[in-house]
């Protein structure tokens, strides 16, 4: 349920009414809005008793929310989410580009692609310094290492960086290097890492699981915002589907339902998508014309060498190729 205060409610009012949902044993969280403020009740399993709470002052009426996500829900908050970050926004007009190698393999790596990419016009530098490979005996990433190279990168280029947590032991150390914290798609469900991102105080950028529906895709997105974190982006990778002449299956219209039932900003990864460099421009097209946000691709200078997912990867010239597509299509 949501409670809409008047135009005029004061804080207070506010307080009291978040107050009283707590009697009823739910809680209540207070979205402040450019109109008025409302209150989002969370943890009740069926419509809520709202008698009490409308003959309370200040409050305007209540208004029921269908859907099991309350807090990333449209109904709760119609508005688009825009996340600022220094002065890239995401979520605005313009989508954002987030490039780099799939890992941090060497400072000297790491910079040659960094400078590429912003040279062309990316925004955001991914890489991964802790890698959740399918194979145990694959690279593993360099770890905190790779967290200084990432810590280096910004400082020489001013690019934000993006770069994965993979469990509870390593999201702290992350949070106090990276600008934006991804969760991969293996770890969309585990439900006690995005309680612990929520209290995180960088934005999370969480990928769909492989085999997620879009609701599962939001109930998880809802553990990381009922925790308090609401800067949240929602990555699209391609799901496990029976064709199998791609890595996984792009869901683009992913994007489309997403944006109909939740207010927060959706960007595409279109290289573990395709998980082949030839396809990656057509569907980053693809992705950024149906209404990404942004879209999220690694790039390498020199993905035949590449420690990991070298076979997805762009070469910086097809990276500028892409980026001058991009230009076009959003002018
Ligand atoms: C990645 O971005 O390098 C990655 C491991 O992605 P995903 O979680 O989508 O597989
Ligand atoms: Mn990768």
């Amino acid at each position: 349920m949501l409670v809409i205060m008047k135009k005029d409610a004061t804080e207070a009012q506010v307080e009291a009414v978040i107050r009283e949902i707590e009697a009823l044993g739910y809680r209540g969280i207070p979205m402040p809005g450019i109109q008025r403020t409302a209150i989002c009740t969370i943890g009740n399993q069926g419509p809520v008793e709202d008698s009490r709470i409308l003959a309370l002052d200040g409050v305007k009426e209540t208004i029921r929310v269908t859907k099991p996500y309350k807090l990333v829900s449209r109904e709760t908050h119609p508005q688009p989410t825009i996340i600022s970050i220094g002065n890239v926004i995401i979520g605005g007009e313009k989508p954002v580009i987030m490039a780099g190698p799939c890992a941090i393999e060497s400072e000297n790596q790491a910079l040659t692609i960094a400078n590429l990419v912003k040279q062309y016009g990316a925004q955001v530098f991914r890489g991964g310094a802790f890698k959740p490979r399918t194979s145990p005996y694959s690279f593993q990433g360099l770890g905190e290492e790779g967290l200084k190279i990432l810590k280096k990168v910004r400082e020489e280029t001013g690019l934000l960086i993006i770069t994965e947590a993979i469990d509870h032991a390593n999201i702290e150390l992350i949070e106090q290097y990276a600008d934006i914290i991804q969760l991969g798609a293996r770890n969309m469900q585990n439900y006690s890492l995005l309680r612990q991102a929520g209290h995180a105080t960088k934005p999370i950028l969480l990928k769909r699981g492989f085999s997620a529906t879009i609701e599962e895709l939001l109930m998880s997105a809802e553990y990381i915002m009922s925790e308090g974190n609401t800067q949240i982006i929602l990555c699209e990778r391609g799901i496990r589907t029976f064709s199998d002449n791609t890595r996984n299956t792009l869901d683009l219209s992913a994007i489309l339902s997403i944006k109909e039932v939740s207010h927060l900003p959706v960007i595409v990864d279109p290289s573990h998508a395709a998980g082949r460099r030839e396809y990656v421009i057509p569907l980053s097209r693809g992705a950024i014309a149906i209404g990404a946000d942004g879209i999220l691709v690694e790039v390498h200078n020199d993905p035949l060498h590449a420690l990991s997912d070298g076979m997805q990867s762009l070469y910086p010239e097809q990276f500028a190729a892409l980026m001058k597509e991009i230009k076009t299509l959003t002018k």
